[in-house]
């Protein structure tokens, strides 16, 4: 049987399942079961569950299975001693990219997907900046990150992370698809607040994010609230300056009634000083956020974290600003899986045949 559509089934969220299987003759209802056969942990196995479903006629079932489904090949699986895996993929559509499955207290995964090859902001202690951008990752290809990493997991995956290799907010439709799809029920199984996307701060972006009101939980990576070390350190403020992403946070607040998550990567002798923590300060005045401090991890050896001591100094200075501060662990260092360490490549830890 030909099929009904050249576009992968796993491209399209729901509704557009669901005119597809309407266009094959089926109803909505089957569209339900259809959809949550084909997200069944195991591909072979949903695969194989389609003909045996009530109510669904066998000429659907025959489009259906006829339909598309966009694969990824794994290249490497490496595990770190923390217990991080990294999985390094390649696309029929061209390029390599990376997801991380991080394990949370032995009891569940949490999975850091990739929403593009490379990344267009070069932020200056990245390694997927210095690889520059090639392209957008298609819906499918986010999909299949998760969905491959959940089949081979022991552990249950419960939260999903936009922090891989680049912007989210850059392929804003295609990703925001790929979250519905992440937390449909019946597709991959996932809350909607257990679902989180970094952006570095593409204001326009983050305004249609809090004015189409979607559940999804936001960070926002500042690094630097001084406007000429941010432009150093994350070139992106040129195009969207702090005070126009401030504005942008304060309404995604005031929206949300919660506090924004601010991501500050920490930098020995360079943004942890009193300067730092006063420009802070004066930037959020006003405005419920949660301090998220983490480590720089930084390949290329320019940057380095700061030490102990540093630190202390830091979050004690950061006690002026009377909000809450977390400390962000980044693992997986060995593997080259830790933040702002995606560079598509295979490296160090333990090589995985499957998981284990
Ligand atoms: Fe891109 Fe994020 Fe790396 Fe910045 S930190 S270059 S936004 S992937």
């Amino acid at each position: 049987m030909d099929a009904l559509t050249t576009r992968p089934l796993n491209d399209m969220d729901f509704d557009e399942f669901s005119s597809f299987v309407r266009a094959c003759g089926g109803q909505e209802r089957q569209a339900r079961r259809l959809f949550a056969a084909l997200y069944r942990p195991g591909r072979d196995v949903a695969a194989g569950l389609l003909g045996k479903l009530d109510e669904v006629s066998p000429r659907v079932v025959d489009h259906v299975t006829a339909a598309p489904w966009g694969r990824l090949r794994v290249v490497d699986r490496r595990q770190a001693s923390d217990g991080f895996v990294k999985y390094l993929f390649e696309s029929p559509l061209g390029g390599r990219f990376e997801a991380v499955r991080i394990p949370l207290f032995d009891k569940k995964h949490v999975v850091c997907v990739s929403s593009q090859v490379g990344c267009a902001l070069g932020c200056a202690f990245c390694a997927t900046g210095r690889l520059g951008f090639s392209r957008n990752l298609e819906t499918w290809e986010m999909v299949e990150q998760l969905r491959v990493v959940r089949d081979e997991a022991r552990l249950p995956v419960r939260h999903a992370v936009f922090m891989g290799m680049g912007e989210p907010f850059l392929n804003y439709e295609r990703v925001l698809r790929a979250a519905s799809l992440f937390t449909r029920s019946g597709g991959l199984q996932i809350s909607g607040r257990n679902l989180t996307i970094s952006t570095a701060g593409i204001a326009p972006a983050i305004e249609r994010f809090t004015r189409e009101g979607h559940p999804f939980r936001l960070t926002f990576s500042l690094t630097s609230a001084i406007p000429e070390k941010r432009l150093e350190l994350m070139p992106v403020e040129r195009a969207y300056p702090l005070p126009v992403l401030v504005e942008a946070i304060r309404a995604f607040t005031r929206a949300r009634g919660e506090r924004a998550v601010i991501a500050y990567v920490v930098i020995r002798g360079v943004n942890t000083g009193p300067e730092d923590v006063e420009a802070l300060r004066q930037l959020f005045e006003g405005i419920p956020i949660k301090l998220d401090l983490i480590d720089v991890c930084d390949a290329s050896g320019r940057f380095q974290p700061p030490d102990a001591e540093e630190l202390r100094r830091f979050r004690d200075l950061l006690q002026v600003l009377k909000v809450p501060i977390g400390r962000r662990y980044s693992g997986g260092a060995e593997i080259g899986a830790s933040c702002g360490n995606l560079a598509a490549t295979a490296q160090g830890g333990t090589a995985l045949e499957r998981d284990s």
